[in-house]
């Protein structure tokens, strides 16, 4: 198993004649094999690791400058779009935000200051699908780098670069690491430049992950295969369930075949993920009554942990977004995002009626 190199420096046989490793925050060989992992999980020459989904997003979108533009799927994470919003604005970074579901908007959105196209597919917490190869097409002609958020899906069920995309982003907080027990983010790509940038950036803004926590990540990925398959599998049992509750008015899950971008997701996707959001019929009083009575089902924000989680949008993880931009997504009173983790199924959908019980 790969050592845990906790050292902060290494010592040089000479002045300025290292042996590969300097100083920790411009390289550590623990956290090297957790890049050299996730890169090649998702098919890149590169990976760069940081210490939370949020630095690893912050990094891509700091090779910007002041007057740049960037085009953002709307549905993203709610810390995306603080980032976006209340930090980089302040430094002249402009970014609009649309739905992404026909990529002919995508072309008529840029504008000539464009310099990146950023999306999450499925995102969060809608479950939209945007269609990776089509919106590569488009931001490939007008040479503009595509940055998909690959959270989600995890490699194992979705490989962004071999559709186009010129950089991945993870929260390895999520599926990757899998056990809730790490706050950790990566970037892969296979272009050259960008990877010599980020790396400096990683280097020079220092928003580095701790050795123990690559450890713990690279031990989560061990798992990750054989995780995701029951996530999805037990996934279906849970929206099979939802789908015929009369107290559910709307499931949103790639896997449905009611589901707006379920070809899209049939095309792209391995399978369709253990992410499910779903509408209860009620006010939020309803909601939260729901979320009270789960006692399996623990109401966190968060996801992709062996164990399952869910909560209210609205309140919770999307609370930083403007009310009106909370409505125009749909993210309702009666919202509710469920993370399904590796429980046994039947105890789940039991949980479940508890929750509908209370919500009646
Ligand atoms: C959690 C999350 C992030 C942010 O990652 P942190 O590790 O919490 O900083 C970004 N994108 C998505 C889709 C996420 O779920």
């Amino acid at each position: 198993m790969e050592p845990i190199v906790l050292s902060t420096t290494f010592a040089q046989d000479g002045p300025g004649a290292h042996k590969g490793y300097d100083y920790s925050r411009a390289g550590n060989p623990t956290r090297g094999a957790l890049e050299r992992c996730i890169a090649s999980l998702e098919g890149a020459t590169d990976g760069i690791a940081f210490g939370s989904g949020c630095a690893a997003t912050t990094a891509v979108l700091l090779m910007l400058k002041s007057g740049d533009h960037v085009l953002v799927g709307d549905d993203v994470y709610g810390g995306t779009f603080r980032i976006f919003d209340k930090v980089l604005a302040q430094f002249g970074l402009e970014a609009s935000f649309i739905d992404m579901s026909n990529p002919a908007r995508v072309d008529e959105a840029m504008r000539p200051n464009t310099r990146l196209v950023w999306l999450e597919t499925p995102s969060n917490p809608m479950l939209k699908v945007f269609d990776i190869a089509a919106i590569a097409a488009v931001t490939a002609a007008r040479g503009v780098p595509l940055a998909v958020d690959n959270t989600f899906a995890t490699p194992m069920l979705q490989r962004p670069l071999a559709l186009g995309a010129t950089l991945v982003v993870h929260s390895t907080t999520k599926y990757l690491n899998g056990h809730s027990d790490v706050v950790g983010g990566a970037v892969l790509t296979s272009d050259a430049a960008i990877a010599e940038r980020l790396r400096f950036l990683q280097k020079s803004v220092g928003g580095v992950p701790s050795p123990f926590d690559c450890y713990l990540v690279l031990r989560g990925l061990k798992t990750l295969a054989i995780r995701m398959k029951r996530h999805v599998e037990t996934a279906r049992i849970v929206v099979d369930h939802l789908a015929r509750h009369p107290q559910v008015t709307r499931v949103h899950y790639p896997g449905l075949k009611s589901h707006p971008g379920h070809d899209v997701a049939a095309r792209q996707m391995s399978a369709p993920g253990g992410m499910i959001s779903f509408e209860l019929n009620g006010a939020l009083e309803q909601a939260a009554a729901f979320l009270r009575a789960l006692r399996i089902f623990a109401c966190a924000e968060s996801l992709g942990g062996v164990e399952s989680l869910a909560e209210h949008p609205a309140i919770m993880t999307h609370a930083s977004l403007p009310p009106e931009a909370r409505r125009a997504l749909g993210i309702g009173d009666g919202l509710i995002r469920l993370s399904v983790g590796l429980e046994d199924p039947a105890d789940l959908v039991a949980d479940m009626a508890r929750g509908f019980d209370e919500a009646r």
